[in-house]
């Protein structure tokens, strides 16, 4: 479509560049201290210390979006967690487990100064049994004598090892190109269920709010149809459970069931867990213990949840133990806490009682539903050109911005370009978001709406 001021590529280039699907993710895993934070800085292009100095100190931040060479990608980074009781392989293990679950690709960050360590080859044994494609970093190569150190990094078997500086840039943009080269365009995970593959829920929540006792109860009452084994040595990591005559996949139960407890690094774990199921659902089921305060935990894996573009239910458990007074100051909880939300379907569960957990598959099915909405152009612009007229943007400057066209670019989540005269402020951005819930539902997902502005 040809729109007033825009030539006809830029319209096409931003409709591509906003209708992007969900995007491939790349892990880069290996032993603490080898440089994976100092590397994913390298890779974001970001000069913000994700590097901590101080060891132990956790991160609830663990996935980030990077490009190259225009393509586009997430980085979940492995380096915010340090030793712990575990041990060292133990510990570098399982959080490398998770991370690999959700990625397409590897990066295997080795030390280069230090070599092939017992606890490197552990890691190899993980990723050869994952069969996902690696790139293996030989780093802090800071100049050219380094190089013959990673040559020596060959006899992992992990093929050509990339020499590479994350802390200088050498050697990073080669490797990039090969981590390229390996990543699919797209994530098989989401795609999967393109082929008509049962849908994937991440139930998801912060420790003891049920968690486990509502996957107990779902998979309990109704039918477990069968474990589905990931690798052939491994624990089963998804189940497959019918609910309302559906056979629905819930992504990474083992991470459930198997309740680790940990000193050091267990909300760092946790974080990891839930971003690794985030990544790899269609829908999460967010649970929240409806007896206690909504805590800033909750909010954090909401906000995982929503910049993960993903359809979000929100289940308030352990609604048996609530009295009136309790139910009360919740919803008020709810209004201001949980406001980035407001358009999530809700259900009111008790995993003890069974109570409403019917009510969990038609939630799941509207959120699902609303993430898949597309809204027809004309239909679109019909909208926008009575809500543009009916409420104009305020004037600026003796200017008065318009948005003259928009289209939907891209579903799950739906994402929206819109091509505007003139800036246009956030707040009637809101305004615009707003009304088109109104207009066309979008329940239980969050919507993308880019504004594109005449030069
Ligand atoms: P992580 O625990 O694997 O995430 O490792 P960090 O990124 O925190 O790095 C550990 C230490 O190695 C830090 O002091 C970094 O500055 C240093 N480091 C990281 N990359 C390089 C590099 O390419 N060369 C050198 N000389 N040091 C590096
Ligand atoms: P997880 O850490 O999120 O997996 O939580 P769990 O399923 O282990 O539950 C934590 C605690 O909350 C356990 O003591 C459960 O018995 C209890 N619990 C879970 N769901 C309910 C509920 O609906 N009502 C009540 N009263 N307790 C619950």
């Amino acid at each position: 479509a040809a729109v007033e001021g825009f030539d006809l590529e830029e319209v096409e280039g931003a409709i591509e560049e906003a209708g992007h699907g969900p995007l491939p993710v790349l892990a880069v895993v290996g032993r603490p201290n080898v440089g994976k934070s100092t590397l994913v800085n390298r890779i974001i292009g970001r000069r913000e210390a994700v590097v901590e100095d101080k060891p132990g100190v956790t991160r609830d931040r663990v996935t980030y979006e990077a490009e190259w060479a225009g393509r586009r990608f997430k980085v979940v980074d492995t380096g915010g967690w340090e030793q712990d009781v575990l041990g060292i392989d133990a510990s570098v293990a399982a959080q490398a487990e998770y991370a690999i679950e959700a990625a397409d690709a590897v990066v295997f960050v080795v030390d280069a100064k230090v070599g092939a360590t017992d606890t490197d080859e552990a890691v190899v044994r993980l990723l050869r049994k994952a069969g996902k494609p690696v790139v293996l970093c030989a780093n802090k190569v800071d100049g050219p004598s380094g190089e013959a150190d990673a040559s020596y990094l060959w006899s992992l078997g992990l093929g050509e090892p990339h020499p590479v500086s994350a802390l200088h840039g050498r050697g990073t943009g080669d490797m990039l190109d090969a981590v390229l080269e390996a990543l699919p365009e797209a994530p098989a995970q989401t795609f999967g269920t393109a082929v008509g593959g049962p849908r994937r829920i991440a139930l998801i929540g912060r420790p003891n709010v049920g968690k486990s006792s509502l996957l107990n109860k779902v998979a309990g009452e109704e039918r477990v149809v069968v474990n589905e084994l990931a690798g052939t040595t491994r624990d089963p990591v998804d189940e497959l459970i019918e609910l309302g005559g559906v056979t629905w996949k819930f992504v990474d139960t083992a991470g459930i069931r198997k309740r680790v407890h940990l000193q050091q690094g267990a909300d760092y774990y946790a974080s990891l867990r839930t971003a690794a199921a985030v990544e790899k659902a269609e829908v999460a089921v967010i649970l929240i213990d409806a007896s206690e305060n909504i805590s800033v935990q909750d909010q954090r894996i909401v906000t995982m949840a929503v910049d993960a573009g993903r359809a979000i239910v929100l289940a308030f458990n352990k609604w048996d133990t609530l009295d009136e007074e309790r139910r009360y100051y919740l919803e008020r909880e709810i209004e201001t806490e949980l406001a980035q939300v407001a358009w999530a379907p809700r259900v009111n569960v008790s995993a003890r009682t069974g109570r409403h957990m019917e009510k969990l598959v038609p939630g799941i099915e509207t959120a699902l539903a609303g993430w898949e909405t597309r809204v027809p152009t004309g239909r679109l612009n019909a909208f926008l050109g009575e809500l543009v007229a009916a409420h104009p943007h305020p004037i600026r400057g003796g200017k008065q911005p318009r948005i003259l066209f928009g289209t939907q670019a891209g579903t799950k989540p739906p994402r929206f370009v819109l091509f505007a005269s003139g800036f246009i402020e956030a707040g009637y951005r809101r305004f615009i978001e707003r009304r088109l819930r109104e207009e066309f539902g979008f329940e239980g997902t969050p919507i993308h709406i880019s504004v594109r502005v005449r030069e």
